[in-house]
Protein backbone atom coordinates (compact mmCIF):
# COMPACT_ATOMS: atom_id res chain seq x y z
CA UNK A 1 0.00 0.00 0.00
CA UNK A 2 0.96 3.41 -0.82
CA UNK A 3 1.54 5.94 2.34
CA UNK A 4 -0.48 8.72 1.99
CA UNK A 5 0.73 12.13 0.61
CA UNK A 6 1.15 14.74 3.61
CA UNK A 7 -1.72 17.01 1.36
CA UNK A 8 -4.33 14.69 1.63
CA UNK A 9 -8.16 16.59 1.55
CA UNK A 10 -10.40 15.42 3.85
CA UNK A 11 -12.57 12.99 2.20
CA UNK A 12 -16.36 13.55 1.60
CA UNK A 13 -18.27 10.98 3.98
CA UNK A 14 -21.28 10.37 2.61
CA UNK A 15 -24.10 7.92 3.50
CA UNK A 16 -24.73 6.03 -0.27
CA UNK A 17 -28.66 4.89 -1.12
CA UNK A 18 -26.92 1.77 -2.71
CA UNK A 19 -30.56 -0.52 -3.09
CA UNK A 20 -30.97 -2.25 -6.39
CA UNK A 21 -27.61 -0.46 -7.29
CA UNK A 22 -25.51 -3.06 -9.78
CA UNK A 23 -22.00 -3.76 -7.91
CA UNK A 24 -19.44 -4.93 -10.35
CA UNK A 25 -16.45 -6.96 -8.31
CA UNK A 26 -13.56 -8.38 -9.80
CA UNK A 27 -11.93 -11.25 -8.72
CA UNK A 28 -13.03 -14.22 -6.38
CA UNK A 29 -10.90 -14.37 -3.39
CA UNK A 30 -11.75 -13.67 0.25
CA UNK A 31 -11.59 -10.19 -0.14
CA UNK A 32 -14.23 -9.97 -2.74
CA UNK A 33 -16.19 -11.92 -0.59
CA UNK A 34 -16.10 -9.35 1.82
CA UNK A 35 -16.78 -6.56 -0.96
CA UNK A 36 -19.58 -9.22 -1.90
CA UNK A 37 -20.74 -9.47 2.13
CA UNK A 38 -21.08 -5.50 2.06
CA UNK A 39 -23.02 -5.31 -1.01
CA UNK A 40 -25.47 -7.66 -0.02
CA UNK A 41 -25.90 -5.69 3.30
CA UNK A 42 -26.95 -2.34 1.51
CA UNK A 43 -29.11 -3.76 -0.91
CA UNK A 44 -27.01 -3.99 -3.91
CA UNK A 45 -26.70 -6.74 -6.81
CA UNK A 46 -23.49 -7.79 -7.12
CA UNK A 47 -21.79 -9.32 -10.11
CA UNK A 48 -18.69 -11.45 -9.75
CA UNK A 49 -16.68 -11.22 -12.38
CA UNK A 50 -13.89 -13.86 -12.71
CA UNK A 51 -13.05 -16.68 -15.20
CA UNK A 52 -14.63 -19.74 -14.82
CA UNK A 53 -11.43 -21.46 -13.91
CA UNK A 54 -10.90 -19.15 -10.97
CA UNK A 55 -11.00 -20.54 -7.35
CA UNK A 56 -13.67 -19.21 -5.94
CA UNK A 57 -13.95 -18.50 -2.15
CA UNK A 58 -16.37 -20.66 -0.71
CA UNK A 59 -19.16 -17.79 0.90
CA UNK A 60 -18.87 -15.99 -2.23
CA UNK A 61 -20.26 -19.76 -4.06
CA UNK A 62 -22.72 -19.88 -1.05
CA UNK A 63 -23.90 -16.40 -2.28
CA UNK A 64 -23.92 -17.17 -6.05
CA UNK A 65 -25.34 -20.26 -5.33
CA UNK A 66 -28.23 -19.02 -3.41
CA UNK A 67 -28.75 -16.12 -6.20
CA UNK A 68 -27.87 -13.59 -4.27
CA UNK A 69 -24.92 -12.74 -6.33
CA UNK A 70 -23.99 -13.28 -10.27
CA UNK A 71 -21.23 -15.19 -11.43
CA UNK A 72 -20.03 -13.54 -15.29
CA UNK A 73 -17.25 -16.34 -15.67
CA UNK A 74 -14.96 -14.30 -18.07
CA UNK A 75 -11.81 -11.98 -18.01
CA UNK A 76 -12.48 -8.45 -17.91
CA UNK A 77 -13.65 -6.41 -21.27
CA UNK A 78 -14.33 -2.76 -21.19
CA UNK A 79 -17.63 -2.90 -22.78
CA UNK A 80 -18.40 -4.68 -19.34
CA UNK A 81 -18.86 -1.28 -17.19
CA UNK A 82 -21.48 0.08 -19.75
CA UNK A 83 -23.59 -3.47 -20.65
CA UNK A 84 -23.48 -5.29 -17.01
CA UNK A 85 -25.77 -2.43 -15.41
CA UNK A 86 -29.12 -1.84 -14.61
CA UNK A 87 -31.24 -0.96 -17.78
CA UNK A 88 -32.84 1.91 -16.00
CA UNK A 89 -29.10 4.04 -15.81
CA UNK A 90 -28.18 2.74 -19.34
CA UNK A 91 -26.78 -0.42 -18.09
CA UNK A 92 -23.51 1.52 -16.66
CA UNK A 93 -22.70 -0.56 -13.69
CA UNK A 94 -23.23 1.72 -10.27
CA UNK A 95 -20.08 0.66 -8.46
CA UNK A 96 -16.59 -1.08 -9.62
CA UNK A 97 -14.51 -2.93 -7.05
CA UNK A 98 -11.46 -4.37 -7.91
CA UNK A 99 -9.78 -6.91 -5.32
CA UNK A 100 -6.97 -8.08 -6.81
CA UNK A 101 -3.58 -7.76 -8.67
CA UNK A 102 -3.28 -3.74 -7.72
CA UNK A 103 -1.69 -1.66 -9.99
CA UNK A 104 -0.62 -4.05 -12.87
CA UNK A 105 -1.79 -1.99 -15.70
CA UNK A 106 -5.31 -3.27 -16.26
CA UNK A 107 -5.97 -2.44 -12.67
CA UNK A 108 -4.92 1.20 -13.66
CA UNK A 109 -6.65 1.01 -16.86
CA UNK A 110 -9.79 -0.15 -15.12
CA UNK A 111 -9.56 2.67 -12.55
CA UNK A 112 -9.03 5.04 -15.63
CA UNK A 113 -11.82 3.70 -17.60
CA UNK A 114 -13.89 4.16 -14.49
CA UNK A 115 -13.19 7.78 -13.78
CA UNK A 116 -13.55 8.66 -17.17
CA UNK A 117 -17.46 7.29 -17.14
CA UNK A 118 -17.85 8.72 -13.74
CA UNK A 119 -18.11 5.12 -11.97
CA UNK A 120 -16.92 4.79 -8.19
CA UNK A 121 -14.47 2.86 -8.33
CA UNK A 122 -12.28 0.78 -5.14
CA UNK A 123 -9.22 -0.67 -5.78
CA UNK A 124 -7.87 -2.74 -3.68
CA UNK A 125 -4.27 -1.69 -1.81
CA UNK A 126 -3.81 1.02 -4.08
CA UNK A 127 -5.61 4.81 -2.92
CA UNK A 128 -4.16 6.42 -6.07
CA UNK A 129 -6.40 4.14 -7.89
CA UNK A 130 -9.53 4.35 -6.02
CA UNK A 131 -12.54 7.45 -6.42
CA UNK A 132 -13.70 6.37 -2.54
CA UNK A 133 -12.83 3.59 -0.06
CA UNK A 134 -15.37 2.13 2.27
CA UNK A 135 -15.62 2.93 6.17
CA UNK A 136 -15.06 0.48 8.79
CA UNK A 137 -18.54 0.40 10.20
CA UNK A 138 -20.45 -0.30 13.18
CA UNK A 139 -24.42 -1.01 13.00
CA UNK A 140 -26.81 -1.14 15.10
CA UNK A 141 -30.46 -0.98 13.32
CA UNK A 142 -31.03 2.15 11.80
CA UNK A 143 -27.77 3.56 13.40
CA UNK A 144 -24.57 3.23 11.54
CA UNK A 145 -20.95 4.47 12.39
CA UNK A 146 -18.21 4.67 9.86
CA UNK A 147 -14.33 4.98 10.97
CA UNK A 148 -11.49 5.52 8.28
CA UNK A 149 -8.01 6.65 8.90
CA UNK A 150 -7.82 7.29 5.20
CA UNK A 151 -5.59 4.36 4.92
CA UNK A 152 -3.65 4.75 7.58
CA UNK A 153 -4.40 1.11 8.90
CA UNK A 154 -7.62 -0.81 8.06
CA UNK A 155 -6.41 -2.78 11.88
CA UNK A 156 -6.72 0.52 13.73
CA UNK A 157 -9.94 1.48 12.13
CA UNK A 158 -11.67 -1.48 13.29
CA UNK A 159 -10.35 -1.33 17.46
CA UNK A 160 -11.62 2.35 16.93
CA UNK A 161 -15.01 1.07 15.94
CA UNK A 162 -15.06 -1.55 18.48
CA UNK A 163 -14.14 1.55 21.11
CA UNK A 164 -16.70 3.46 20.05
CA UNK A 165 -19.53 1.00 19.41
CA UNK A 166 -18.40 -0.31 23.22
CA UNK A 167 -19.16 3.36 24.39
CA UNK A 168 -22.54 3.23 23.71
CA UNK A 169 -25.56 1.57 25.68
CA UNK A 170 -26.55 -1.36 24.69
CA UNK A 171 -29.06 -1.75 21.96
CA UNK A 172 -28.90 1.94 21.10
CA UNK A 173 -30.36 1.66 17.78
CA UNK A 174 -33.43 0.86 19.19
CA UNK A 175 -33.60 4.06 20.94
CA UNK A 176 -32.75 6.09 17.57
CA UNK A 177 -36.07 3.99 15.90
CA UNK A 178 -38.03 5.04 18.63
CA UNK A 179 -36.80 8.34 18.72
CA UNK A 180 -36.94 8.89 14.63
CA UNK A 181 -40.73 7.43 15.41
CA UNK A 182 -41.07 10.02 17.95
CA UNK A 183 -39.71 12.85 15.99
CA UNK A 184 -41.55 11.99 12.54
CA UNK A 185 -45.37 11.92 14.84
CA UNK A 186 -44.92 15.41 16.36
CA UNK A 187 -43.77 16.61 12.94
CA UNK A 188 -46.62 15.34 11.20
CA UNK A 189 -49.18 16.22 14.11
CA UNK A 190 -48.17 19.39 13.82
CA UNK A 191 -48.17 19.48 10.24
CA UNK A 192 -51.96 18.37 10.49
CA UNK A 193 -52.76 21.17 12.92
CA UNK A 194 -51.29 23.78 10.55
CA UNK A 195 -48.21 24.55 12.45
CA UNK A 196 -45.43 26.29 11.12
CA UNK A 197 -43.38 23.49 11.11
CA UNK A 198 -39.53 23.43 10.07
CA UNK A 199 -38.48 20.65 6.98
CA UNK A 200 -37.48 17.27 8.96
CA UNK A 201 -34.44 17.33 7.20
CA UNK A 202 -33.48 20.69 8.00
CA UNK A 203 -33.49 20.01 11.88
CA UNK A 204 -30.74 17.55 11.08
CA UNK A 205 -28.08 19.44 9.86
CA UNK A 206 -25.18 20.30 12.27
CA UNK A 207 -24.65 23.58 11.09
CA UNK A 208 -28.11 24.72 12.47
CA UNK A 209 -27.34 24.07 15.80
CA UNK A 210 -29.11 25.87 18.79
CA UNK A 211 -28.16 29.18 19.75
CA UNK A 212 -27.76 29.80 23.18
CA UNK A 213 -30.95 32.18 23.36
CA UNK A 214 -31.96 28.73 22.59
CA UNK A 215 -34.29 28.84 26.00
CA UNK A 216 -36.00 32.06 25.43
CA UNK A 217 -37.80 30.93 22.59
CA UNK A 218 -39.47 28.75 24.27
CA UNK A 219 -41.10 30.71 26.86
CA UNK A 220 -45.33 31.39 26.90
CA UNK A 221 -45.07 34.75 25.94
CA UNK A 222 -43.61 33.25 22.49
CA UNK A 223 -46.82 32.39 20.32
CA UNK A 224 -44.90 31.29 17.74
CA UNK A 225 -42.20 28.89 19.44
CA UNK A 226 -45.10 27.53 21.17
CA UNK A 227 -46.29 25.79 18.42
CA UNK A 228 -43.47 23.87 17.31
CA UNK A 229 -42.45 23.36 21.35
CA UNK A 230 -42.53 19.91 21.42
CA UNK A 231 -40.51 19.25 18.39
CA UNK A 232 -37.59 21.59 20.15
CA UNK A 233 -38.25 19.96 23.37
CA UNK A 234 -37.09 16.60 21.91
CA UNK A 235 -34.46 18.23 19.92
CA UNK A 236 -33.38 19.22 23.61
CA UNK A 237 -33.61 15.95 25.31
CA UNK A 238 -31.50 14.61 22.30
CA UNK A 239 -29.39 17.25 23.36
CA UNK A 240 -28.88 17.11 26.77
CA UNK A 241 -30.21 13.90 28.09
CA UNK A 242 -27.25 11.13 28.71
CA UNK A 243 -27.13 8.46 26.60
CA UNK A 244 -27.72 5.86 28.83
CA UNK A 245 -31.31 7.56 29.65
CA UNK A 246 -31.98 8.15 25.54
CA UNK A 247 -31.48 4.28 25.44
CA UNK A 248 -34.26 3.40 27.65
CA UNK A 249 -36.64 5.42 26.16
CA UNK A 250 -39.74 2.32 25.28
CA UNK A 251 -43.11 2.66 23.12
CA UNK A 252 -44.80 3.74 25.99
CA UNK A 253 -42.99 6.34 26.63
CA UNK A 254 -43.49 7.43 23.59
CA UNK A 255 -47.04 7.78 23.87
CA UNK A 256 -47.03 9.02 27.42
CA UNK A 257 -44.24 11.76 25.99
CA UNK A 258 -46.98 13.07 23.13
CA UNK A 259 -50.24 12.79 25.84
CA UNK A 260 -48.82 14.82 28.65
CA UNK A 261 -47.96 17.26 26.20
CA UNK A 262 -51.12 17.51 24.75
CA UNK A 263 -52.14 17.84 28.50
CA UNK A 264 -49.67 20.33 28.86
CA UNK A 265 -49.83 22.33 26.16
CA UNK A 266 -52.57 24.15 26.71
CA UNK A 267 -51.11 25.91 29.09
CA UNK A 268 -47.78 26.48 27.67
CA UNK A 269 -45.47 24.25 30.14
CA UNK A 270 -42.88 21.78 28.24
CA UNK A 271 -44.07 18.39 28.60
CA UNK A 272 -43.33 16.46 31.87
CA UNK A 273 -40.24 14.25 31.50
CA UNK A 274 -40.33 12.51 34.55
CA UNK A 275 -42.61 10.82 33.51
CA UNK A 276 -39.63 8.81 31.69
CA UNK A 277 -36.74 9.23 34.14
CA UNK A 278 -39.06 8.00 37.21
CA UNK A 279 -40.57 4.67 34.89
CA UNK A 280 -39.47 1.77 33.48
CA UNK A 281 -36.27 2.32 35.20
CA UNK A 282 -35.43 -0.25 37.75
CA UNK A 283 -32.22 -1.64 38.03
CA UNK A 284 -30.97 -4.60 39.78
CA UNK A 285 -27.30 -4.96 40.84
CA UNK A 286 -26.30 -8.44 42.70
CA UNK A 287 -22.42 -7.16 44.12
CA UNK A 288 -19.73 -8.61 46.17
CA UNK A 289 -18.51 -6.29 49.22
CA UNK A 290 -15.82 -8.76 49.69
CA UNK A 291 -13.83 -10.40 52.97
CA UNK A 292 -14.48 -7.19 55.34
CA UNK A 293 -11.85 -4.67 54.88
CA UNK A 294 -13.65 -1.69 52.98
CA UNK A 295 -10.33 -1.29 50.58
CA UNK A 296 -11.06 -4.94 49.61
CA UNK A 297 -13.94 -3.50 47.27
CA UNK A 298 -13.69 -3.47 43.98
CA UNK A 299 -13.83 0.21 42.19
CA UNK A 300 -17.40 -1.06 40.37
CA UNK A 301 -18.70 -2.22 43.65
CA UNK A 302 -18.21 1.16 45.34
CA UNK A 303 -19.39 2.90 42.49
CA UNK A 304 -22.87 0.59 43.12
CA UNK A 305 -22.56 1.30 46.81
CA UNK A 306 -22.68 5.42 46.02
CA UNK A 307 -25.10 5.32 43.13
CA UNK A 308 -28.01 2.98 44.46
CA UNK A 309 -31.52 4.54 45.78
CA UNK A 310 -31.85 1.19 47.93
CA UNK A 311 -29.27 -1.14 49.45
CA UNK A 312 -30.13 -4.60 51.06
CA UNK A 313 -26.89 -6.06 52.49
CA UNK A 314 -26.11 -9.36 53.35
CA UNK A 315 -26.22 -9.88 57.54
CA UNK A 316 -22.31 -10.82 57.25
CA UNK A 317 -21.27 -7.36 55.22
CA UNK A 318 -19.44 -5.58 57.81
CA UNK A 319 -20.01 -2.37 59.05
CA UNK A 320 -16.84 -0.59 57.56
CA UNK A 321 -18.24 -1.27 53.99
CA UNK A 322 -21.67 0.11 55.27
CA UNK A 323 -20.19 3.22 56.19
CA UNK A 324 -19.36 3.87 52.85
CA UNK A 325 -23.21 4.03 52.22
CA UNK A 326 -24.47 7.99 51.70
CA UNK A 327 -26.73 8.61 54.36
CA UNK A 328 -29.36 9.51 51.66
CA UNK A 329 -29.39 5.92 51.15
CA UNK A 330 -32.08 3.25 51.92
CA UNK A 331 -30.43 0.33 53.78
CA UNK A 332 -32.20 -2.74 54.82
CA UNK A 333 -29.69 -5.69 56.50
CA UNK A 334 -30.73 -9.17 56.12
CA UNK A 335 -32.92 -10.22 58.88
CA UNK A 336 -31.11 -13.76 58.63
CA UNK A 337 -30.84 -16.02 62.10
CA UNK A 338 -30.55 -19.75 62.00
CA UNK A 339 -34.03 -21.43 61.31
CA UNK A 340 -35.19 -17.88 59.08
CA UNK A 341 -32.73 -17.91 56.67
CA UNK A 342 -35.25 -18.72 53.86
CA UNK A 343 -38.59 -16.24 54.94
CA UNK A 344 -35.30 -13.38 55.30
CA UNK A 345 -34.39 -14.48 51.71
CA UNK A 346 -38.26 -14.22 50.37
CA UNK A 347 -38.56 -11.10 52.40
CA UNK A 348 -35.78 -8.98 50.65
CA UNK A 349 -36.41 -10.67 47.39
CA UNK A 350 -40.24 -8.46 47.51
CA UNK A 351 -38.42 -5.77 49.16
CA UNK A 352 -36.30 -5.82 45.80
CA UNK A 353 -38.75 -6.44 43.63
CA UNK A 354 -41.16 -3.79 45.09
CA UNK A 355 -38.15 -1.24 44.53
CA UNK A 356 -37.51 -2.06 41.01
CA UNK A 357 -41.07 -1.59 40.17
CA UNK A 358 -40.60 1.76 41.87
CA UNK A 359 -38.18 2.33 39.04
CA UNK A 360 -35.99 2.61 42.08
CA UNK A 361 -31.73 1.24 41.78
CA UNK A 362 -31.36 -1.35 43.89
CA UNK A 363 -27.94 -2.97 45.17
CA UNK A 364 -27.87 -6.18 46.29
CA UNK A 365 -25.00 -6.42 48.68
CA UNK A 366 -23.42 -9.84 49.32
CA UNK A 367 -20.83 -10.76 51.31
CA UNK A 368 -17.03 -12.04 49.80
CA UNK A 369 -18.12 -13.05 46.34
CA UNK A 370 -22.05 -13.10 45.05
CA UNK A 371 -21.60 -16.55 43.37
CA UNK A 372 -19.98 -18.60 46.33
CA UNK A 373 -22.05 -19.82 48.87
CA UNK A 374 -23.83 -16.99 48.50
CA UNK A 375 -27.52 -17.36 46.64
CA UNK A 376 -26.44 -15.20 44.22
CA UNK A 377 -27.77 -17.22 41.03
CA UNK A 378 -31.28 -18.34 42.59
CA UNK A 379 -31.35 -14.23 43.15
CA UNK A 380 -30.22 -13.83 39.84
CA UNK A 381 -33.30 -16.12 38.78
CA UNK A 382 -35.64 -14.47 40.61
CA UNK A 383 -34.97 -11.38 39.42
CA UNK A 384 -34.66 -12.11 35.72
CA UNK A 385 -38.19 -13.91 36.04
CA UNK A 386 -39.58 -10.54 36.88
CA UNK A 387 -38.01 -8.97 33.82
CA UNK A 388 -35.25 -7.58 35.55
CA UNK A 389 -31.96 -8.84 34.57
CA UNK A 390 -29.17 -8.32 37.35
CA UNK A 391 -26.15 -6.91 36.74
CA UNK A 392 -23.73 -9.35 38.81
CA UNK A 393 -20.33 -7.94 40.44
CA UNK A 394 -17.81 -10.03 41.55
CA UNK A 395 -16.27 -9.70 45.13
CA UNK A 396 -12.95 -10.91 46.42
CA UNK A 397 -14.48 -14.10 48.57
CA UNK A 398 -13.03 -15.58 51.88
CA UNK A 399 -12.22 -18.29 50.78
CA UNK A 400 -8.78 -17.19 48.88
CA UNK A 401 -8.16 -13.99 50.50
CA UNK A 402 -8.06 -15.79 54.64
CA UNK A 403 -5.83 -18.01 53.59
CA UNK A 404 -3.54 -15.07 51.83
CA UNK A 405 -4.35 -12.91 55.07
CA UNK A 406 -2.63 -15.80 57.12
CA UNK A 407 0.07 -16.74 55.26
CA UNK A 408 -0.97 -19.77 53.70
CA UNK A 409 -0.46 -19.72 50.03
CA UNK A 410 -3.36 -21.79 48.37
CA UNK A 411 -1.02 -23.35 46.03
CA UNK A 412 2.91 -23.72 46.54
CA UNK A 413 5.36 -25.31 44.62
CA UNK A 414 5.88 -28.99 46.11
CA UNK A 415 3.15 -28.85 48.43
CA UNK A 416 -0.08 -28.01 46.93
CA UNK A 417 -1.09 -28.33 43.48
CA UNK A 418 -4.53 -27.68 43.78
CA UNK A 419 -7.76 -26.20 46.20
CA UNK A 420 -11.15 -27.02 47.00
CA UNK A 421 -13.57 -25.22 48.37
CA UNK A 422 -16.26 -26.38 50.34
CA UNK A 423 -18.79 -25.97 52.66
CA UNK A 424 -19.51 -27.80 56.04
CA UNK A 425 -22.77 -27.31 56.44
CA UNK A 426 -25.30 -28.61 53.63
CA UNK A 427 -28.91 -27.79 53.06
CA UNK A 428 -31.26 -27.90 55.33
CA UNK A 429 -28.24 -28.22 58.27
CA UNK A 430 -27.36 -31.55 57.38
CA UNK A 431 -23.66 -32.50 56.35
CA UNK A 432 -22.17 -32.63 53.31
CA UNK A 433 -20.28 -35.46 52.07
CA UNK A 434 -16.38 -35.24 53.30
CA UNK A 435 -13.64 -34.88 51.06
CA UNK A 436 -11.28 -37.36 50.58
CA UNK A 437 -7.62 -36.82 51.89
CA UNK A 438 -5.64 -35.89 48.94
CA UNK A 439 -1.97 -34.64 50.39
CA UNK A 440 -1.21 -31.89 47.85
CA UNK A 441 -4.57 -30.39 47.92
CA UNK A 442 -5.18 -27.23 50.01
CA UNK A 443 -9.39 -27.08 51.44
CA UNK A 444 -10.71 -24.57 52.72
CA UNK A 445 -14.69 -25.23 54.72
CA UNK A 446 -17.11 -22.43 54.96
CA UNK A 447 -19.83 -22.40 57.20
CA UNK A 448 -18.20 -25.37 59.18
CA UNK A 449 -16.54 -24.16 62.34
CA UNK A 450 -19.95 -24.43 64.23
CA UNK A 451 -20.11 -28.36 63.79
CA UNK A 452 -15.70 -28.70 63.62
CA UNK A 453 -16.15 -31.32 65.92
CA UNK A 454 -17.89 -33.61 63.47
CA UNK A 455 -16.18 -32.44 60.76
CA UNK A 456 -12.86 -33.37 62.22
CA UNK A 457 -14.01 -36.60 63.69
CA UNK A 458 -15.53 -37.85 59.89
CA UNK A 459 -12.47 -36.67 58.50
CA UNK A 460 -9.80 -38.33 60.19
CA UNK A 461 -11.62 -40.74 62.12
CA UNK A 462 -15.25 -42.13 60.86
CA UNK A 463 -14.68 -45.33 58.01
CA UNK A 464 -16.28 -44.19 54.84
CA UNK A 465 -19.51 -46.15 54.17
CA UNK A 466 -19.10 -48.58 51.99
CA UNK A 467 -21.45 -47.45 49.31
CA UNK A 468 -19.29 -44.04 49.41
CA UNK A 469 -16.11 -45.81 47.28
CA UNK A 470 -12.70 -45.71 48.74
CA UNK A 471 -12.51 -42.01 50.78
CA UNK A 472 -9.30 -41.52 52.40
CA UNK A 473 -9.01 -40.47 55.70
CA UNK A 474 -7.15 -37.18 56.87
CA UNK A 475 -4.02 -38.29 58.81
CA UNK A 476 -4.44 -36.45 62.51
CA UNK A 477 -1.18 -34.20 61.92
CA UNK A 478 -2.35 -32.41 59.06
CA UNK A 479 -1.63 -28.76 59.30
CA UNK A 480 -4.79 -26.52 59.66
CA UNK A 481 -5.75 -22.78 60.33
CA UNK A 482 -8.93 -21.20 61.69
CA UNK A 483 -9.34 -17.49 59.98
CA UNK A 484 -11.68 -15.38 61.82
CA UNK A 485 -12.80 -12.32 60.35
CA UNK A 486 -10.14 -12.40 57.76
CA UNK A 487 -8.90 -8.78 57.03
CA UNK A 488 -11.07 -7.15 59.58
CA UNK A 489 -9.07 -5.18 62.82
CA UNK A 490 -10.47 -8.54 64.95
CA UNK A 491 -8.78 -10.77 62.65
CA UNK A 492 -7.77 -13.66 64.41
CA UNK A 493 -5.67 -17.02 63.46
CA UNK A 494 -5.42 -20.49 65.26
CA UNK A 495 -2.35 -22.28 63.45
CA UNK A 496 -2.65 -26.09 64.65
CA UNK A 497 -3.43 -29.21 63.26
CA UNK A 498 -6.43 -31.38 62.65
CA UNK A 499 -5.20 -33.04 65.85
CA UNK A 500 -5.45 -30.18 68.25
CA UNK A 501 -7.90 -27.70 66.28
CA UNK A 502 -11.10 -28.51 67.93
CA UNK A 503 -9.38 -27.84 71.67
CA UNK A 504 -8.21 -24.82 70.29
CA UNK A 505 -11.21 -23.64 68.84
CA UNK A 506 -12.86 -24.13 72.10
CA UNK A 507 -10.44 -23.19 74.70
CA UNK A 508 -9.95 -19.37 72.45
CA UNK A 509 -13.90 -19.29 72.01
CA UNK A 510 -14.82 -18.28 68.65
CA UNK A 511 -15.24 -15.33 66.29
CA UNK A 512 -17.78 -15.57 63.68
CA UNK A 513 -17.15 -15.14 60.47
CA UNK A 514 -14.55 -17.70 60.25
CA UNK A 515 -12.94 -21.05 58.24
CA UNK A 516 -10.97 -23.59 58.56
CA UNK A 517 -8.03 -24.08 56.10
CA UNK A 518 -6.72 -27.59 56.24
CA UNK A 519 -3.63 -29.20 53.91
CA UNK A 520 0.32 -28.75 54.15
CA UNK A 521 0.22 -25.62 53.25
CA UNK A 522 -1.06 -24.10 55.90
CA UNK A 523 2.90 -24.55 57.68
CA UNK A 524 4.43 -23.68 53.87
CA UNK A 525 5.17 -19.82 55.92
CA UNK A 526 4.33 -20.86 59.45
CA UNK A 527 3.86 -23.59 61.83
CA UNK A 528 3.06 -24.30 65.34
CA UNK A 529 7.11 -25.86 66.09
CA UNK A 530 6.55 -27.99 68.80
CA UNK A 531 3.15 -26.28 70.35
CA UNK A 532 -0.09 -27.42 69.95
CA UNK A 533 -1.34 -24.33 68.40
CA UNK A 534 -0.32 -20.70 68.05
CA UNK A 535 -2.57 -18.00 68.34
CA UNK A 536 -2.21 -14.84 65.72
CA UNK A 537 -4.47 -11.25 66.48
CA UNK A 538 -5.23 -8.63 64.44
CA UNK A 539 -4.81 -7.37 60.70
CA UNK A 540 -2.65 -4.23 59.82
CA UNK A 541 -1.69 -4.31 56.49
CA UNK A 542 -3.94 -2.62 54.52
CA UNK A 543 -4.20 0.28 56.97
CA UNK A 544 -0.76 0.49 57.34
CA UNK A 545 -0.09 0.85 53.24
CA UNK A 546 -3.54 3.92 53.79
CA UNK A 547 -0.79 5.51 56.53
CA UNK A 548 2.36 5.22 53.95
CA UNK A 549 -0.10 6.56 51.07
CA UNK A 550 -1.42 9.37 53.27
CA UNK A 551 2.07 9.93 54.98
CA UNK A 552 3.30 10.40 51.37
CA UNK A 553 0.26 12.61 50.44
CA UNK A 554 1.62 14.63 53.38
CA UNK A 555 5.09 14.71 52.62
CA UNK A 556 4.60 16.01 49.55
CA UNK A 557 2.30 18.78 50.82
CA UNK A 558 5.13 19.65 53.09
CA UNK A 559 7.54 20.21 50.41
CA UNK A 560 5.01 22.14 48.22
CA UNK A 561 4.47 24.56 51.30
N1 LIG B 1 -19.88 -15.40 49.58
C1 LIG B 1 -18.98 -15.46 50.71
C2 LIG B 1 -19.20 -16.70 51.55
C3 LIG B 1 -20.55 -16.79 52.13
S1 LIG B 1 -20.74 -18.16 53.19
C4 LIG B 1 -17.54 -15.36 50.19
O1 LIG B 1 -17.31 -15.47 49.00
O2 LIG B 1 -16.67 -15.12 51.02
C5 LIG B 1 -20.29 -17.47 54.74
C6 LIG B 1 -19.00 -18.09 55.21
O3 LIG B 1 -17.91 -17.44 54.62
C7 LIG B 1 -18.77 -17.95 56.68
O4 LIG B 1 -19.42 -18.95 57.40
C8 LIG B 1 -17.28 -18.12 56.76
O5 LIG B 1 -16.91 -19.47 56.67
C9 LIG B 1 -16.81 -17.47 55.50
N2 LIG B 1 -16.37 -16.09 55.72
C10 LIG B 1 -16.93 -14.99 55.25
N3 LIG B 1 -16.23 -13.90 55.60
C11 LIG B 1 -15.18 -14.31 56.28
C12 LIG B 1 -14.08 -13.65 56.88
N4 LIG B 1 -13.94 -12.33 56.83
N5 LIG B 1 -13.16 -14.41 57.50
C13 LIG B 1 -13.28 -15.74 57.54
N6 LIG B 1 -14.30 -16.40 56.98
C14 LIG B 1 -15.24 -15.72 56.37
Amino acid sequence: MKPPTDNDHAPLLVALNAAAQVHLIIGATSLAAARCTKSLQAGARPIILAPEAADIHFSLRGNIEQGLAQWVKKEFQDQDLTTLGREEVDHVVDAVFVTSGAETPLVAHISKLCKRLRIPVNVTDAPDLCTFTLLSTHSDGPLHIGITTSGRGCKLSSRLRREIASSLPADFGQAVDRLGALRRRIWEEDQAAGRSVAKLEVEDEDSVAQSHTFNSLVTAEDANAAKTRRMRWLSQICEYWPLQRLASITDSDVDAILNAYAADHSNGTPPNTDIISKRNQGKIILAGSGPGHPDLLTRATHNAIRNADIILADKLVPAPVLDLIPRRTEVHIARKFPGNADQAQEEFLQMGLKALREGKHVLRLKQGDPYLYGRGAEEYDFFRNEGYIPVVLPGITSALSAPLFADIPATHRGVSDQVLICTGTGRKGAAPEPPTYVPTQTVVFLMALHRLSSLVETLTNTAPSEEKERRVLWPVNTPCTVVERASCPDQRIIRTTLEHVCRAVEQEGSRPPGLLIVGASCHVLHSPEGQKWVVEEGFRGLDELRGEAELLLNGDNDTKA
